[in-house]
């Protein structure tokens, strides 16, 4: 199932969309090569007008119908039926099904625009309805698509145009022709997080918290798309990079902790644990040398020497017990 995204564009998308920057020019219709009658592709009825029978269209492919979709408002409304029942009752389903048949802008904004039905006009005629508003002119599916897809960020002048507002910070650190308006937003939140707990990285670690932007991203990316093995291959190579960083996910608490110590403190305390300086008696004899020592050698050596008879407190059976 396609994935929905509720967002509406404001820019002019030109990835894909027919205009005057790209090799598929807009199509002027000839008014005077206007027949007498139109006859549905779909069930063969001649209407003599084109407004109020068939739908009004945005997409250049039908720019020879006056911009009009090749469906009668009558079988549009069967195709919608159609659909709503083989997606299980979801109209809204149904409804980007059509706009990909027809080329019409898909957009979930629109969908609950297109709730309140009237008795004399189905839910897929008030979509199409709205969707050729003015604020929607030139939109298609086309357009639907260069949204879901995000449109990649290929100079700072087409940023500007397009009206997207990534700092030049964001640019600097990313570069341009890879990604898309959101995925800066993605690369930036996480980068101003790991900053936020590593203030005092050196260039180094500055090269590994980077690696760790682009792996989340990676991670993000594989979610959307349900791709399991891509967003395991990138959290486990985004665990490993974040160990040879030496890296802390969360600023310490402790007013008292200096923060360019974090680091260096955590690789002391690998080797001389704090809690021996706290309660010096928790690693005392922690091998159980000297007790083993002060048993096997201090004592019979004592009994030998001193001609006393103490007896290993483990083994020693009293006297009073065979009595
Ligand atoms: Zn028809």
């Amino acid at each position: 199932m396609p994935a929905k995204k509720n967002k509406t564009s404001t820019r002019t998308l030109k990835t894909t969309a027919p205009s005057s920057d790209t090799s598929v020019q807009k199509i002027k219709f000839s008014k005077d090569d206007e027949p007498n009658f139109y006859k549905c592709p779909c069930c063969s009825t001649g209407y003599k007008k084109l407004d109020g029978n068939f739908p009004a269209s945005q997409s250049e492919l039908h720019a020879g119908w006056d911009y009009h979709l090749p469906i009668c408002r009558k079988c549009l409304d069967k195709l919608f039926e159609h659909y709503t029942t083989v997606y299980g009752g979801d109209e809204d389903m149904a409804i980007r099904r059509i706009c990909e048949k027809f080329d019409m802008y898909y957009c979930e904004s629109l969908l609950s625009a297109s709730r309140k039905v009237n008795k004399n006009r189905s839910r897929i005629a008030t979509y199409i309805s709205k969707v050729n508003l003015i604020q929607y002119k030139d939109k298609t599916y086309d357009t639907t698509l260069d949204e879901e897809r995000g449109v990649i960020i290929e100079s700072r002048e087409q940023a500007e145009e397009d009206g997207i507002s990534i700092t030049k910070a964001a640019m600097d650190r990313w570069g341009v022709g890879i990604f898309s308006e959101d995925d800066y937003a993605l690369l930036e939140e996480h980068y101003k997080m790991l900053k936020k707990a590593n203030p005092n990285c050196d260039s180094n670690q500055e090269i590994f918290v980077k690696s760790l932007c682009h792996l989340n991203l990676l991670m993000m990316k594989s979610l959307k798309n349900s791709d399991l093995d891509g967003y395991a291959k990138a959290n486990s190579e985004y665990g490993k990079t974040f160990t040879k960083a030496g890296l802390k996910t969360v600023q310490e608490t402790d007013k008292n902790a200096d923060d360019c110590w974090g680091i260096f403190m955590e690789q002391i305390s690998q080797y001389t644990p704090e809690e021996y300086y706290k309660d010096k008696k928790m690693y005392e004899d922690f091998e159980g040398i000297r007790g083993q020592f002060e048993r096997f050698v201090l004592r019979p050596l004592k009994n030998i020497l001193l001609k006393t008879n103490q007896r290993d407190e483990e083994f020693n059976v009293e006297d009073s017990v065979d009595e």
